[in-house]
């Protein structure tokens, strides 16, 4: 697998992505010498008449993330990974383009010092509609000739379990599954990577996890602005297809799922289809849904929208592992805060001599973003002559502890993935299908019902429905506890 040259294809380099994730990304194992120039080439393809000085100068602007030494200069680096870069434009349904682009790619193999196996890497940053079109080209045109082929594709999967299944299928006779690389980019995140080493290395918690000792599960993602310009786009999907059916799934798949038998991706990736398989499908009585105030205002959202902007669902294990423990999915936009965790809340401690129950539930929360950690809120003697019990936590704040480690960007990392031919951060179709399986119905029903969801005020929690929603699975709000920033202390 390794040795050779390495093309990397963008197509629809002309775009947001491209610009904004796609390079930077490779930017990044470029400047840790993960893609070095001798063996590495990148193309960008799109239909924009662009030269390369264009595409070049679009780019530099966003080249900056990542730590390097300082004996380089940070300026000095991008350009240099710039000129790495070759653009050619064409339609994604024209011959003529992608041979142009095939014989770009075969010439510059041809040239370069390194023996063979030529390998090549597509990365898909376009609008799904001509993913099927585009894939249909490059299997037509620009196969590697003998070392592999990848073909990395985007978020939206389909809109439902059929078109996604439809989507599936057209690929699956172009490619097969050990060539296809579905970025789900929440696979990415350092805290998400670190639950299968979390889970599966501390022995403390391998008694605990479970119903025995968990009361409920949140997995929750806030953002505090709005559609911001993408309305149109976010209009036709809707928070659960944008964030809870692919990321949060992905999340609760790896808090749920039982120990694989190895780390070997598909060893990994049949546990979370194992847990998929397990929960029940939900209905509109396990959800609430909202919308906030002044969201159909965006000039690209009709004004009768019933899209969804926020949405809360409770979903259920049927194993033997979590049969009685809710996992409550919530997320939404114009929110109070931006924030990704997950909030595992422990049931009471039985026999309460201290009367713990008034000051709160043992809570282990890991935080995704912003600011990565990882905090068990825990009872304590409160300090002092009296004998007091008070909450407080172990607290393991990345920031902190690993102050001099820059922690990679999740595009940086999967595309490092994608080049090694390691899947296991990446959608299998059977996952994608479940995971489709499960929301399908709920999301039929909001858009045949047609009906309002509960609007809420910019800036604030979302609708109050929701909170009462996970009052009643039972989740407890803490009260007593309060977070002291170690700088403050
Ligand atoms: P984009 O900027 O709208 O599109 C990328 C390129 O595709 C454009 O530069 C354009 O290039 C071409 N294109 C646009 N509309 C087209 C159409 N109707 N038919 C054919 N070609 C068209 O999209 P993007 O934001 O980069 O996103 C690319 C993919 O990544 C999408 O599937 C998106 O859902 C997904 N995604 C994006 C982000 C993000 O941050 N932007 C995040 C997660 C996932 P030419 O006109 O030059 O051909
Ligand atoms: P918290 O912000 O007190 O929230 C706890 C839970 O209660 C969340 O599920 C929250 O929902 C919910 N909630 C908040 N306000 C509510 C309301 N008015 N009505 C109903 N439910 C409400 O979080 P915490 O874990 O106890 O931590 C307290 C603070 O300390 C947080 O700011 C946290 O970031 C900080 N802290 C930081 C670190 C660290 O950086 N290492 C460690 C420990 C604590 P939402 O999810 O919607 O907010």
């Amino acid at each position: 697998d390794e040795g050779g040259s390495l093309a990397i294809v963008v197509l629809g380099a002309s775009g947001d992505l491209a610009k904004k994730k796609t390079f930077p990304a490779l930017f990044a194992l470029f400047k840790q010498n993960y893609i070095p120039s001798e063996s590495t080439k990148l193309f960008g393809y799109a239909r924009s008449k662009l030269t390369d000085e264009d595409l070049q100068d679009r780019l530099r602007g966003y080249l900056t993330g990542g730590k390097t030494d300082e004996k380089t200069d940070p300026a000095q680096l991008a350009n240099d990974f710039v000129k790495l870069i070759t653009y050619t434009s064409g339609g994604y349904d024209e011959d003529a383009g992608f041979q142009k682009l095939d014989k770009l790619v075969e010439d510059w193999e041809k040239q370069t010092a390194h023996e063979g196996p030529h390998r090549r890497l597509f990365y898909m940053a376009l609008p799904p509609s001509v993913y099927p079109l585009v894939a249909k080209m490059v299997r037509k045109h620009c196969m590697a000739k003998e070392g592999w082929t990848r073909v990395v594709i985007e978020k939206p999967f389909g809109k439902d379990l059929e078109s996604a299944e439809k989507l599936s299928g057209e690929l699956g006779e172009l490619f097969t599954e050990d060539q296809l690389y579905r970025i789900d980019h929440y696979l990415g995140k350092e805290i998400v990577q670190n639950l299968l080493v979390m889970r599966f290395a501390n022995r403390f918690l391998v008694p605990l996890w479970n119903a025995e000792h968990i009361s409920n599960v949140q997995i929750v993602f806030k953002e505090p602005f709005g559609t911001e310009g993408r309305g149109g786009y976010f209009d036709e999907f809707g928070i659960i297809r944008d964030i809870i059916q692919n990321h949060l799934m992905q999340v609760l798949c790896l808090v749920a799922m039982e120990k694989p038998v190895s780390l070997d991706p598909e060893d990994v990736r049949d546990e979370k289809v194992k847990v998929l398989k397990s929960i029940g499908v939900p209905t509109l009585a396990d959800c609430v849904l909202g919308q906030y105030e002044g969201y159909t205002d965006d000039d690209t959202v009709p004004d009768d929208s019933h899209t969804p902007t926020f949405a809360t669902i409770v979903l259920r294990i049927n194993n033997e592992r979590w049969d009685g423990v809710p996992f409550i999915l919530r997320a939404g936009k114009c929110l109070d805060q931006r924030k990704a965790e997950v909030r595992i809340q422990f049931k009471d401690t039985p026999g309460d001599i201290f009367k713990c129950k008034k000051q709160g539930r043992n809570e282990l929360v890991l935080r995704l973003q912003p600011a990565e950690a990882i905090y068990l809120k825990m009872t304590v003697k409160q300090p002092g002559l009296e004998m007091q019990a008070s909450q407080s936590e172990l607290d393991l704040s990345y920031r902190d502890r690993y102050a001099e480690i820059n922690i990679p960007e999740a595009y940086e990392r999967l595309l490092l993935d994608v080049i090694r031919g390691d899947q296991q951060h990446f959608l299998r179709r059977d996952e994608l299908k479940r995971a489709w399986e499960i929301f399908t119905p709920i999301l039929h029903k909001i858009d045949e019902e047609k009906k309002k969801p509960t609007l809420y005020k910019q800036g604030g929690r979302g609708p109050p429905e929701s909170d009462e929603l996970i009052g009643a699975y039972g989740f407890q709000r803490t009260s007593g506890y309060v977070w002291v920033p170690p700088q403050l202390q």
